[in-house]
């Protein structure tokens, strides 16, 4: 997938507000902060059984889009925000792809009025599918244990805190045979330690799923690796 055609699939919004990167007059996001949100993050120190593929630095205008999408109920961010984040799934494979997304806190869902990681998620199968890469979304975990986000938590309290909190869905995972030939990545908005992705990882794997890799809009694989090794 070129560039070109992910910077036609931002520009192609519908524009009406002042852009979350710098402010600018006109747009939710102008192509100067689209552009320069657009910057891959290289392997994840903590996840390295699995091909991991990060579409932004989780900072500067990746953050405040993300943040603008997830938190302040900023939809017409979903469309570039799902662009990025078929970006990334494009560079760990070109063939069927079903994207597997981690359940959110109960009360972000409240909160928020949606699944805001499902809405990108969704919006990244329709850029891979019209760029002739068939992609589906599929919910295959459930958050049975939920212990609250982990925003503030080190690396250690993370993976405490998210042990055991997914299940996989039997009656979901039995319908995987209709998608013989699918790679399965499991996507997520924003990787920093990546305890939660490995954990919903290695439930699905638990439950013989067989998983291609892993994708996130953004990611601060540097922090979470300076906040391990500081233990
Ligand atoms: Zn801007």
């Amino acid at each position: 997938m070129g560039t070109g055609r992910l910077l036609a699939a931002c520009i192609d919004l519908v524009l009406s507000r002042s852009c979350v990167g710098c402010d600018v007059l006109g747009n939710t996001l102008c192509p100067t902060c689209w552009a320069a949100m657009c910057q891959q993050v290289g392997p994840h120190p903590q996840i390295t059984a699995w091909p991991v593929a990060i579409g932004a630095h989780y900072q500067d205008q990746a953050k405040a889009a993300i943040i603008a999408h997830k938190e302040h109920g900023v939809r017409s961010l979903t469309a570039p925000l799902g662009t990025l984040l078929a970006s990334a799934i494009a560079t760990l494979t070109s063939g069927p792809t079903l994207l597997v997304t981690i359940p959110p806190h109960r009360g972000s869902v409240r909160a928020r009025g949606a699944d805001t990681t499902s809405l990108i998620a969704h919006r990244a199968a329709q850029v891979l599918t019209r760029a002739n890469q068939p992609a589906r979304v599929q919910q295959l975990l459930t958050r049975h244990l939920d212990k609250g986000k982990q925003v503030g938590r080190s690396a250690a309290q993370r993976q405490a805190a998210i042990k055991g909190a997914f299940q996989s869905r039997p009656k979901q995972i039995a319908k995987l045979v209709k998608f013989a030939g699918y790679r399965i990545i499991v996507v997520d908005d924003v990787i920093t330690t990546g305890a939660t992705t490995l954990e919903a990882v290695h439930t699905l794997v638990n439950a013989d799923v067989i998983v291609a890799g892993i994708a996130a809009v953004a990611g601060t694989p540097s922090r979470s690796w300076q906040s391990t090794t500081q233990r």
